[in-house]
């Protein structure tokens, strides 16, 4: 059901846009302006627009929002690079997309240039304290928001086992946010570690999509993921949930090693592997200081060439060009 506002300050923010939809003017027109104008919105307008004037009500011809989480226990393997810089491909696609920082270490929400800020974070969220809609945060990209992360999210990793369906929590948080419509694909950056945090991110997910580094061992803990997987299924604790697809990162040209792990992760996973590796190259890892995606910092890079193919070919794997 969904939750009736009380005209507030922020609805004055979003008059403008409720105006422009019972003016039931050109419905492209409408729905281009409806996403100018949540990118530009402050967040407690944000849930007005969301909840009250939802893509539904300007009559879009709306698209479910498919989740993605990008997990892997290993630590430093490209998550981040990849949940960022996949995000921001999308957006430049003009697919609207919800970036969501479930890592305490909050690296997704700095390299997208959003200031960590206490309480903002789905902690709150979790522990039944406030809606994930509030947590939405513009970024300075069209079409990509954020829900930024901060420190308080690490204690959820202890709180959420003491909470009544722990495994789900995330799953109910997200629901309003999925049945907005508002985004056509959501993004989960996870910590290293199948902790409270990751797990949850894979009963709200549809899609899981591993990062990993073309390194020695690569492939040690896949197992574990994949078997985490199949126990959520078959527990029917989510049923939707696939492995999406693996992307393999920090390929180095100049090593026979890097070759040989993509062969031997091709061998096990032929359908699973993206086609896109992305090279190793220290712009990758220099855009986050500066609060940039990798098509801000350097456009011309080959590590932003990499995620904007890879970006197609999610763009097409998953069917995200039809909305
Ligand atoms: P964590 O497990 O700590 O969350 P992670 O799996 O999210 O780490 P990243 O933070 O994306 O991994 O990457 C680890 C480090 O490697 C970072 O310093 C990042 O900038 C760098 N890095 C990631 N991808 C590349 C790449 N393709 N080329 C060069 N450096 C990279
Ligand atoms: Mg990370």
């Amino acid at each position: 059901m969904r939750e009736k506002i009380r005209p507030r300050k922020c609805d004055r923010a979003a008059a403008p846009l409720a105006a422009i939809v019972h003016r039931n003017s050109q419905i492209a027109e409408v729905q281009s302006r409806w996403h100018r104008c949540i990118a530009t919105l402050a967040p407690a307008a944000i849930r007005t627009v969301l909840i009250d004037y939802p893509p539904s009500a300007i009559g879009y011809r709306t698209m479910p929002t498919t989740v993605f989480t990008i997990a892997n226990q290993k630590g430093g393997v490209g998550k981040t690079t990849t949940a960022v810089n996949l995000a921001a491909a999308l957006a430049e696609k003009k697919i609207h997309t919800l970036l969501v920082d479930l890592d305490p270490q909050a690296n997704a929400t700095s390299a997208v240039g959003v200031e960590k800020q206490a309480g903002k974070s789905l902690y709150g969220p979790l522990r039944g304290e406030g809606s994930a809609v509030e947590m939405i945060t513009p970024t300075a990209y069209e079409h990509l928001a954020l829900i930024p992360s901060e420190e308080d999210l690490a204690a959820a990793e202890i709180e959420l086992a003491q909470t009544e369906n722990y495994l789900a929590r995330l799953n109910t948080v997200l629901t309003p946010v999925r049945d907005s419509n508002g985004y056509r694909v959501i993004i989960i950056d996870c910590p290293p570690a199948l902790g409270m945090l990751s797990m949850n991110s894979l009963v709200a997910a549809d899609f899981l999509l591993i990062a990993l580094q073309c390194e020695y061992l690569a492939l040690e803990g896949l197992g574990q993921i994949l078997r985490n997987v199949e126990r959520l299924k078959s527990a029917h604790i989510n049923d939707r949930l696939e492995l999406g697809g693996i992307v393999m990162t920090m390929f180095d040209l100049r090593t026979n090693l890097s070759r040989q792990v993509v062969d031997e992760v091709k061998q096990h996973l032929p359908d699973k592997i993206f086609k896109t590796v992305i090279p190793r190259t220290v712009r990758l890892s220099e855009a986050p200081s500066f609060g940039k995606t990798i098509f801000a910092y350097d456009p011309a890079n080959p590590g932003a060439a990499a995620y904007r193919q890879l970006g197609k070919e999610v763009i097409e794997r998953f069917g995200l060009a039809k909305s």
